[in-house]
């Protein structure tokens, strides 16, 4: 087994092998030795490259047994990741007495200051509600070992960073840390010359590129038609498991309206619905009662949904790097998965943004059968056809095979 040689703890081999892990991921493979070796690491490795176990397997390691107080501090910026690695980490930790609690903002504190009160070895959190527990008395941050900065990128645009920096200067200087992050912009290399001790960076793939798994098209269309694509879309295309994304919630909850009055089974998941409400989409959409699944960016960065089978921009993406984390919910760990992204006249400068952003021209297709109503766009495109619409996807078959069928969806 190729996990083997890198001399991770018992428990950890067990715990890899009862999560099927046969091959470390390119991550994996160049950051566990670091992080055993108790370097400071700078990962650019995008959702998906399984940056998760990459970092939980060579600190849980070197954890061993339980203690009761905080060792182990992992920071993230919204409510669904923190869940989602609290989540990993207890499947990575099964058989350890290890002990991790998650602490967000939206629930109740009872839950959450009975976990520290018991003890735990390793914390889950996003910066705001950690703030909380830590200026109410309830948790110290002076054992911390090992500090895991996750979506780094995303924390900044959140607006987290000043809080990220209160919560560093309560932990020890001599301790490890890690920084996880899709993009290094300027502010966060302040931070990492602030808060890194000679770090090593373990770039995976060029940091600004899809997953080579993920086939990407972008259908232009009229204003007015985009609600009829998206449900001819929806009808066509043989997916299992799809997600939908909207710039607004307001956006979200409209789009999710109408497939509902169409028949779909679907879920939302944006910032304004109650943590309960969104634990209850999610968990719907993982286990197949919903198959579409509407979310705002925010919502829906870095979650880990296994099988999603097609995701659709139904607006383009504002900030370039979100066209990434979005396109990566499908054709993660290797699996192949399609992104459709609907584009209106005046999304152009966001569309040329993206593709200036990704180095790469992304095709234009048109429906089959579908009627379009003329707009401008199609023109603009037309001169010289290969820079715009994609001959190859203009027949019944797209892109030698890919599944874009015109067969009926699968049921699960
Ligand atoms: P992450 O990037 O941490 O969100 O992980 C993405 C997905 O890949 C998760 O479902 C992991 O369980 C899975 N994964 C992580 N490492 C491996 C591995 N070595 N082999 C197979 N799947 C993995």
């Amino acid at each position: 087994m190729a996990f083997l040689k890198f001399g991770l703890s018992a428990p950890m081999m067990e715990g890899v092998r009862a999560m099927g892990y046969t091959d470390p991921t390119p991550i994996q493979l160049r950051a566990i030795p670091l992080i055993l070796e108790g370097k400071d690491v700078i990962g650019s490795a995008q959702t998906g490259t399984g940056k998760t176990a990459a970092f939980a397997l060579p600190i849980l390691s070197k954890l061993g047994q339980h203690d009761a107080r905080p060792r182990v501090l992992i920071l993230e910026p919204t409510r669904e990741l923190a869940a989602q690695v609290e989540t990993a980490i207890r499947d990575f930790a099964r058989f350890t007495n290890l002990s991790v609690a998650v602490f967000f903002g939206g629930v109740g504190y009872g839950k959450q200051n009975d976990a520290l009160k018991t003890g735990v070895d390793i914390i889950v959190a996003t910066p705001g509600r950690l703030l909380d527990h830590i200026e109410q008395g309830n948790c110290q941050l002076n054992d911390i070992q090992h500090l895991v900065l996750d979506e780094a990128d995303r924390m900044l645009d959140m607006g987290f960073l000043p809080d990220v920096r209160r919560i560093l200067e309560r932990c020890p200087r001599s301790r490890q840390t890690l920084l996880f992050s899709a993009t290094v912009p300027p502010q966060i290399e302040t931070l990492i010359k602030w808060a890194m001790h000679n770090p090593e960076t373990v770039e995976i793939g060029a940091r600004r590129s899809p997953a080579e798994t993920v086939k990407h098209v972008i259908y232009p269309v009229a204003d007015a038609q985009k609600t009829d694509l998206l449900l001819a879309l929806l009808d066509r295309v043989n997916y299992d498991s799809v997600i939908i994304f909207c710039r607004t919630k307001h956006g979200a909850d409209r789009a999710a309206q109408l497939l509902k009055r169409n028949n779909h089974a679907v879920a939302v998941l944006h910032s304004n619905r109650t943590q309960r409400e969104r634990e209850q989409a999610l968990q719907g959409f993982r286990d197949g009662r919903f198959e579409v699944l509407v979310a705002t960016d925010i919502a829906a960065r870095g979650l880990d949904i296994a099988d999603v089978s097609h995701v659709i921009n139904y607006d383009v993406p504002q900030h370039p790097e979100d066209y990434i984390h979005r396109i990566g919910r499908t054709g993660r760990a290797e699996a192949t998965g399609d992104a459709f992204t609907l584009m209106v006249a005046e999304d152009c400068k966001h569309v040329a943004a993206i593709e200036r952003f990704i180095s790469q021209k992304i095709a234009r297709v048109k429906l089959e059968n579908f009627e379009y109503r003329y707009t401008a766009l199609f023109e603009e495109e037309k001169p010289g056809q290969p820079k715009g619409f994609d001959r190859r996807v203009t027949g019944a078959r797209v892109h030698g095979g890919y599944h874009f069928g015109f067969a009926k969806k699968r049921k699960r």
